[in-house]
């Protein structure tokens, strides 16, 4: 199995490069902000259960939610700044690197097929800023 910091910060990469900020920020106020599954679906007009669903997703890879907090919090500001590669225009999603018009359902397979490279590369950067900052921290 992946090394946990890598599999979430893979997950949440995918996620900002689709836009899908709101995975992101209800996954954020679930599991480091404390806010509950309903609130965070109010907020954004989601089911509570898409929250859980989210939130799921990062448990399975951290097994702990210890884990999973610290890991969501060292990461959030670096998933932030993350430019989106589709683009939606007028309920169509673009693919901005191909120029591929794609459906909703496939964004985040296209991502992971097409643009692998890219992928691979923001999650390095991340992974090791991140382990960076904490070998300093201890220090
Ligand atoms: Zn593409």
């Amino acid at each position: 199995m992946d090394d946990p910091l890598v599999a979430i910060t893979r997950y949440l990469v995918i996620k900002k490069l689709a836009g899908d900020v709101i995975a992101i920020m209800a996954v954020k106020e679930y599991l480091v902000d404390g806010l509950s599954p309903s609130t965070i679906g109010h907020k954004y007009n989601i089911s509570k259960f898409r929250v859980r669903g989210y939130a799921q997703r990062i448990m399975d890879k951290a097994r702990n939610h210890l884990v999973a907090q610290s890991i969501v919090k060292a990461i959030f500001p670096y998933i932030l700044n993350i430019e989106p590669i589709v683009l939606k225009v007028r309920g169509r999603y673009i693919c901005l690197k191909c120029d591929q018009q794609l459906t909703k359902a496939r964004i985040e397979h296209h991502i992971r097929k097409k643009h692998k490279e890219l992928v691979d590369q923001l999650v390095t950067q991340i992974a090791e800023s991140v382990k960076r900052r904490r070998s300093e921290s201890i220090v």
